[in-house]
């Protein structure tokens, strides 16, 4: 059985949490997209982690995790990752990294790091861990794929190419000096050794275990309104976070996808530029930020205070729909409980009109939410386990947004660690 488990909302759902948790069932659990630019946050026995880059099964040592050539590899932040784990006591997990993804170079950091600083105040908030610029030298077809450290004759000459093209733009684009090729190819040619024992053809590894039979969790970064075809253009992130990429980024039929778990999250975060229509600022957002989270809505990666808002019905049914969901985990549930009423956007406000569908990023700026106002719980429900001993309004409110959005919630997290689930069993979702 192959599932996916991705966000249905702008990233930072609490996917890391879910594929944890799944991954105790799971043999193989593979990242398909995407690189070290978001974080999972996950809370277990061995302590509180933020992974950047290695799947969230690493804590379970029966199952295989894979990064697969969808993704970008930076290996400095692959290695620091396992360094980590191995300080905090974590055995060695399993990995495999495919032969064919390609390598985040240090030259894609610095471009990032220009290009935000080159558009100022139009930047696009980037983690500037050089995601745009790598994923522009795959589609350029420059990148330099992990094969290629085994091969150091054409290894050379790549990065001679590539630096000769760069030092054009780095000189007349941003003025700053020139890449030294012998120094770039020095610090890749250095990942070779420790690199290899995980190197592998994982599209025939994952196509045997699909074949096989075997438990396969799929886990996305970011979420579907990040998408660069369907998402809030151009403050995407620049490859596909939607379930249906797994098949390319991982290289597995498109059929083998039997189960989408969409994550969506019980309020709005996101990080970045774009619009954002339900985004509460001032005292209220602060609150709303504080409690979010596992001790406050800010990024796992930069430090940064997320952007927080109400829930967005509009955007969540459009992001549940890209990802062709068969079942929903709502997340960060408690952090509502301290809200007497709780407002949650059941449409837009677009030029005099209501809308019930998600438009184009040029609309979306102009969008104002509409409200309905639910009743809050006010207390804690954390060490709730069964749905039904959730308080009324409680549950009221994940109905609700179940009615709303069209897709069954069948997952309700109530806290930050493995324990806080509840299950709700739904009449035709696939989990
Ligand atoms: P991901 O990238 O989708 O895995 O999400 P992040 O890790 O960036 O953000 C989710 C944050 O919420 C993390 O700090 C999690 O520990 C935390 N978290 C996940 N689920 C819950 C939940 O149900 N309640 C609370 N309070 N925190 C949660």
């Amino acid at each position: 059985m192959v599932r996916a488990v991705v966000g249905g909302n702008w990233g930072d759902e609490g996917k890391g949490k879910m594929t944890d948790l799944l991954a105790a069932g799971a043999d193989i659990v593979v990242r398909f997209q995407g690189g070290a630019n978001a974080g999972h946050t996950i809370v277990n026995e061995f302590g509180k982690f933020a992974l950047h880059l290695l799947p969230s099964g690493v804590f379970h040592r029966h199952v295989t995790n894979v990064i697969a050539q969808g993704v970008a590899l930076h290996v400095p932040t692959l290695f620091d990752e396992l360094d980590h784990l191995a300080r905090r006591g974590v055995p060695a997990p399993n990995l495999l990294v495919s032969d064919r993804a390609q390598l985040l170079m240090p030259y894609h950091v610095l471009q990032d790091e220009l290009e935000e600083e080159r558009l100022g105040g139009r930047a696009f908030g980037s983690t500037r861990s050089g995601i745009a610029p790598f994923y522009s030298d795959k589609y350029l077809k420059t990148g330099i794929q992990v094969a290629d450290l085994y091969n150091t004759a054409l290894l050379r000459e790549k990065i001679d190419a590539c630096c000769r093209v760069k030092n054009r733009l780095l000189g007349s684009i941003y003025s700053v000096p020139g890449l030294d090729a012998d120094a770039v190819y020095r610090e890749i040619i250095s990942y070779k050794d420790r690199l290899e024992p995980m190197v592998a053809d994982t599209a025939r590894f994952l196509n045997q275990a699909v074949s096989d039979g075997k438990e396969i969790l799929l886990e996305g970064q970011l979420g579907a309104l990040k998408d660069p075809d369907n998402g809030i253009y151009p403050y995407t992130t620049s490859s596909s976070p939607l379930a249906g990429f797994a098949s390319v980024g991982a290289g597995i039929p498109p059929g083998a996808i039997q189960t989408v778990i969409t994550v969506v999250k019980a309020y709005s975060s996101c990080v970045g530029a774009g619009p954002f229509v339900t985004e509460l600022f001032g005292g209220e957002a602060d609150t709303l930020r504080r409690r979010g989270g596992d001790g406050g809505e800010y990024g796992a990666t930069t430090g940064r205070p997320r952007r927080v808002g109400w829930f967005d019905a509009v955007a969540t049914r459009y992001g549940c729909m890209l990802q062709g969901a068969t079942a929903v985990a709502l997340t960060l549930l408690d952090v509502l409980g301290y809200l007497e009423k709780i407002p949650v956007c059941v449409a837009y406000k677009i030029d005099g009109k209501t809308v019930d569908s998600f438009p184009v990023t040029s609309k979306l700026e102009r969008a104002e939410p509409v409200y309905e106002l639910l009743d809050g719980w006010q207390c804690d429900i954390r060490k709730v386990r069964q749905y039904d001993d959730l308080p009324q309004s409680a549950r009221r409110y994940v109905e609700f947004i179940e009615n709303q959005i069209g897709y069954p919630v069948t997952y309700i997290s109530n806290g930050p660690g493995r324990e806080n689930i509840t299950l709700r069993l739904r009449k035709g979702a696939a989990d």
